[in-house]
């Protein structure tokens, strides 16, 4: 079990309500906690996480960037907004309260070389990025982003090579890709989970297809990075009965 202190997206640095946006460290924006060394990882090794406890700060911070995110051609003036977090609310303003709903924004392992994410030795394990919470999407770039302490588990699958990350909560099952065209990302998930529901269900191609066409969703988890990143999702228990 290991917590990771982490630092807000914009790396602790805005304080105040008023803070000019020109006037920060770019260099320290999107900052992540790590690397972890984790012994036994090898390349064609997975790497589990659980995530046991996100425990966040009493302030989060957003932005209004000109040029960023969904609207940016729109957004004129830079802006910082200050989101006091208690009584589990996010206090957007006097009055709008949205439920916290932690979230880890960055998690990842180091690609080997010039390669894509086959790890290295060691698996170079990385957090960061906490939401208090956020939207699918992030349409405006961010969330309600904050600092705070990351608890998780971690353990090594041997011999389990995968190409994209996976994630799991209490009901669902998720793929998740990403991709410069949401299009292309979209159409990874999804046939990172036909591989997987051929596999674990064996069933043909066709079959597999349909049983993701009823019960699966094409997700969106944001559309503001370079990269944009898409998820499929499959309830986790399901019987043919069910
Ligand atoms: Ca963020």
């Amino acid at each position: 079990m290991v917590t990771f202190e982490t630092v807000d997206a914009f790396g602790g640095q805005v304080r105040e309500p008023d803070q000019p946006l020109a006037a920060l460290d770019w260099s320290r924006v999107n900052p992540a906690t790590g690397p972890l060394y984790i012994e036994e990882a090898e390349p064609g090794d997975m790497l589990t996480v659980e995530i046991l406890n996100i425990d966040i700060a009493l302030q989060g911070v957003m932005a209004a960037i000109p040029g960023a995110g969904l609207f940016g051609d729109r957004v004129s003036v830079a802006e910082v907004k200050l989101v006091p977090l208690r009584d589990g609310f996010a206090h957007f303003s006097e009055h709008f309260h949205v439920p916290l709903k932690p979230m880890i924004g960055v998690i990842g392992v180091a690609p080997a070389g010039e390669g894509e994410g086959c790890g290295v030795p060691g698996a170079l394990l990385t957090i960061g990025d906490l939401h208090a919470v956020m939207g699918d999407g992030e349409v405006m770039v961010t969330g309600v982003e904050c600092s705070g302490e990351v608890t998780v588990r971690v353990d090594v699958v041997k011999g389990v090579s995968i190409a994209n990350p996976r994630h799991a909560d209490a009901e669902r099952f998720y793929t998740i890709a990403s991709h410069e065209d949401l299009d292309v990302a979209v159409r990874m998930a999804a046939n990172d989970m036909l591989d997987i529901v051929m596999d674990k269900l064996k069933l043909s191609l066709n079959e597999a297809g349909m049983l993701l066409s009823v019960l699966g969703h094409a997700e969106i988890c944001q559309v503001v990075d370079p990269k944009v990143t898409a998820r499929f999702s499959m309830p986790k228990h399901f019987s043919p009965r069910s």
